[in-house]
């Protein structure tokens, strides 16, 4: 099979099933066309993922396309934004239809579920990597960068944090007990938070996807700002499986562990009492923007930089 049959088998269908209103043209030509309605940005992120350090060799297909499109999804979240559409960059060591079926399938169900229309993309033979650029738009001004957390702002994270990263330890088990199942789901099928980001587009300071660890991710919100934070470990929140399995270990794998694709948000006080119903329930309060720079932890202070990495080195 040719590259232009393998895109007419496997990607065209795609395409003609996930289409959206502002997607004026999808694949085909030299370009897609996206046309963004007025008083509208245009928010956009490019994302790669290389078989054997993004995901394992021999991953199935059915969890890398939802898991693929997933991971680039939760940058438009972190921004607040609408989803509108992608294009995906594939590099494929061969022609397999199995995988290829398997993998259209699952990237198309997480195109419908999460609202992104595939624009376009480019198709090469080599070692298996893949690179999707998802495009949303923000009403203007109104993206949530990581700058904007100040002094007095309560740290938030939605959803539990930790059971990805616990995940690794078990990809490979062949038969999987209840307990790793559930963990497991977490690491195969992240759910970017798209509609809570756009709830809180107007109203949080800063945010951030926690794709490395929420030290790590909230650290970056801390240096972009110029400001530190205070986090009370105990009001993690962390899933019931998660500590079941992991035990105390479970609130280290919160702090540090990644590949959970939740959101750490800033808010002011007043902006989170009155965020719109049912957004404050998504969220856990997990500390406070402090103005010394570093990340206290129940007494335990970490410096921002060098020797927050090794923090994370020490795990
Ligand atoms: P060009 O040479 O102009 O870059 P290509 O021959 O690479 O065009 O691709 C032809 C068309 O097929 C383009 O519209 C491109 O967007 C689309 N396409 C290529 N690969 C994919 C893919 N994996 N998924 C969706 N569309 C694709
Ligand atoms: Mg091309």
């Amino acid at each position: 099979m040719g590259e232009f049959e393998l895109i007419r088998q496997y990607f065209q269908p795609l395409a003609e099933s996930t289409r959206h209103n502002q997607l004026i043209l999808g694949p085909g030509d030299d370009c897609a066309i996206q046309r963004i309605e007025p008083g509208q940005d245009l928010v956009f992120s490019v994302d790669t993922l290389v078989e054997g350090v993004h995901f394992p060799r021999d991953y199935s297909p059915e969890h890398l396309g939802w898991r693929s499109l997933a991971v680039a999804a939760s940058d438009l979240a972190a921004m607040g934004a609408s989803p509108a559409c992608f294009t995906l960059a594939l590099t494929l060591p061969s022609v397999d239809s199995h995988w290829l079926e398997g993998f259209a399938a699952s990237l198309a169900k997480a195109a419908g579920a999460f609202g992104l229309a595939l624009a376009g993309g480019d198709t090469t033979r080599g070692p298996m990597a893949l690179s999707i650029q998802v495009h949303g738009t923000v009403s203007r001004g109104k993206a949530l960068c990581r700058s904007g957390a100040r002094p007095g702002d309560l740290v938030c994270v939605s959803g539990t944090l930790g059971a990805a990263g616990a995940a690794l330890d078990f990809l490979d088990t062949a038969a999987p007990d209840a307990l790793q199942q559930a963990i497991l789901a977490r690491y195969h099928h992240p759910q970017p938070k798209l509609a809570l980001g756009q709830a809180l587009a107007c109203h949080a300071s800063a945010a951030i996807d926690i794709s490395d660890g929420l030290l790590a991710d909230l650290g970056h919100i801390l240096q972009a700002s110029g400001v530190g934070a205070s986090v009370e470990p105990a009001s993690l929140p962390i899933m019931d499986e998660l500590v079941a399995l992991k035990g105390a270990q479970a609130t280290d794998l919160a702090l540090t562990a990644g590949d959970d694709y939740e959101l750490c948000v800033t808010l002011a006080p007043g902006a989170f009492e009155q965020l719109p119903p049912g957004t404050r329930q998504q969220l856990t309060v997990i500390g406070l923007i402090t103005e010394e720079p570093g990340i206290e932890l129940t007494g335990r202070h970490l410096p921002i930089g060098a020797g927050f990495d090794h923090f994370r080195r020490s795990q």
